[in-house]
C-alpha cells in the first residue's frame, strides 16, 4: 500500500509545451515523485485508457489537463478523468481559454480541412482527400475521433476546480500548485493559481502614461527602446489586459506580451480590455486620424485574442459544420 497522491496528466488540443513545462521544474520533479505517483501521462508513458476506466471514481487525487477540447476523444477523456479525479486543474492557456488552436474558431470545419489538407503550401494532395470519421479497409472499419465545429475551453465540457494559466505555465507556478496540493493549502475551488495583478504591474519598463501612439508597428518593423513601454512605442503589448505571473519574460527579451496568462481579475474579455487600452493611447483627436492609426493594427483578432478567442465574448463561433 502507498499513501502517495495520485496525479494524472492529459493533453487535449495543445502543442505539448505544457507537458514540457512540468519537466521545466528540473530537479524539483523529484519532489513531485516523492509525494505522488503519476497514473497517466500519455506524452511520457504508454498509459491505457482501459486502466483509467477500471479505476474507482475519485481514485486520482489531481488531474492536470492541458489543451482545449477539439474532438470527441478529448471530450470523452475529459469526462472520464473528471469522474475519476478529486481535483481537476485546467493547465495552461489552451485548457483555460482555448489557446492558439481556438483562433481556428473563426473558420468552419470545412474551411479548416481545405486549408490543412488541400491548399496549404506544404501539402501535396492531388486527389483532394479529406479525413473521414469512418473509413473501410480490407481489414475492417477504421474510426477516428469526430472533429468538432469549434475548440472549447475545458470548463465548457466538465467542471474545473483550479486554473493554472500560461503558455506554458511557468515552473514557479507549477511548483506553487504542486506544493499547495501537497500541503493541502489550495485556494477556494474556482480560483486561478496565479498573481492578482496585471503584467504592466510587474513590467520593469518606464511608462509616460500619455497619448503617444501615432503609428502601430509589428515587432520586426522597429527597433524598440528596451527601457520604454512597448505599447507606448506603438507595438501592441497585451500587458494591460494580462494577468501577471510570468515575470514579464517576453518583455525581458524586447518582445511584446501576447496575453498568454489570460485576463487579470475583474476582466471578462481580454481583447475588449486591450482595445480600450490601445484606444486611450492613440495620439489624435480627429476621428478620421484615429481610424487611420487604428487601421494600422495588423490582424487585430489574432493579436487581441491570440490565446483566448474560445473564452471571449465573441467565442469565435462564427461558422458551423461545412
Ligand atoms: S504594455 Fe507591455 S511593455 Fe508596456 S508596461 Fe505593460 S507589459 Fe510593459
Ligand atoms: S509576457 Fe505575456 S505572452 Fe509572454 S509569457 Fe508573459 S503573459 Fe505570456
Amino acid at each position: 500500500m502507498t499513501d502517495k497522491l495520485k496525479f494524472a496528466f492529459y493533453w487535449g488540443a495543445s502543442c505539448g509545451g505544457c507537458d514540457v513545462a512540468v519537466l521545466d521544474i528540473n530537479e524539483k520533479i523529484l519532489d513531485v515523485a516523492a509525494i505522488a505517483d503519476i497514473v497517466l501521462w500519455p506524452v511520457a508513458a504508454d498509459g491505457k485508457y482501459k486502466d483509467i476506466e477500471a479505476m474507482a471514481d475519485r481514485n486520482i487525487d489531481v488531474c492536470f489537463f492541458n489543451g482545449g477540447i477539439r474532438n470527441s476523444e478529448a471530450e470523452h477523456i475529459a469526462r472520464l478523468l473528471r469522474k475519476k479525479s478529486k481535483v481537476m486543474v485546467s493547465f495552461g492557456a489552451c485548457a483555460c481559454m482555448g489557446g492558439v488552436p481556438s483562433l481556428a474558431n473563426q473558420f468552419s470545419r470545412g474551411e479548416i480541412f481545405t486549408r490543412a489538407y488541400i491548399t496549404s503550401q506544404s501539402t501535396v494532395n492531388p486527389e483532394r482527400r479529406l479525413p473521414q470519421q469512418k473509413s473501410y479497409v480490407p481489414e475492417g472499419e477504421l474510426e477516428i475521433p469526430q472533429f468538432f465545429d469549434r475548440v472549447s475551453p475545458l470548463d465548457e465540457v466538465v467542471p474545473v476546480d483550479y486554473y493554472l494559466p500560461g503558455c506554458p505555465p511557468t515552473p514557479e507556478w507549477v511548483l506553487a500548485a504542486v506544493q499547495a496540493i501537497a500541503k493541502g493549502e489550495l485556494p477556494p475551488p474556482g480560483s486561478v493559481i496565479g498573481s492578482e495583478k496585471t503584467l504592466c504591474d510587474e513590467c520593469p519598463r518606464e511608462r509616460k502614461n500619455e497619448r503617444s501612439i501615432r503609428k502601430f508597428y509589428r515587432p520586426h518593423e522597429i527597433i524598440a527602446d528596451p527601457k520604454q513601454c512597448l505599447l507606448e512605442q506603438g507595438i501592441i503589448c497585451s500587458g494591460p489586459a494580462t494577468r501577471a505571473g510570468c515575470r514579464a519574460r517576453c518583455i525581458e527579451v524586447n518582445m511584446p506580451c501576447r496575453g498568454c496568462y489570460g485576463p487579470p481579475p475583474g476582466v471578462v474579455d481580454q481583447g475588449a480590455k486591450m482595445l480600450g487600452a490601445v484606444a486611450s493611447l492613440v495620439a489624435a483627436n480627429d476621428e478620421d486620424e484615429v481610424a487611420r492609426i487604428i487601421d494600422g493594427i495588423k490582424d487585430p483578432l489574432g493579436i487581441f485574442y491570440q490565446f483566448g478567442l474560445a473564452k471571449s465574448l465573441l467565442k469565435g463561433n462564427i461558422k458551423q459544420g461545412g
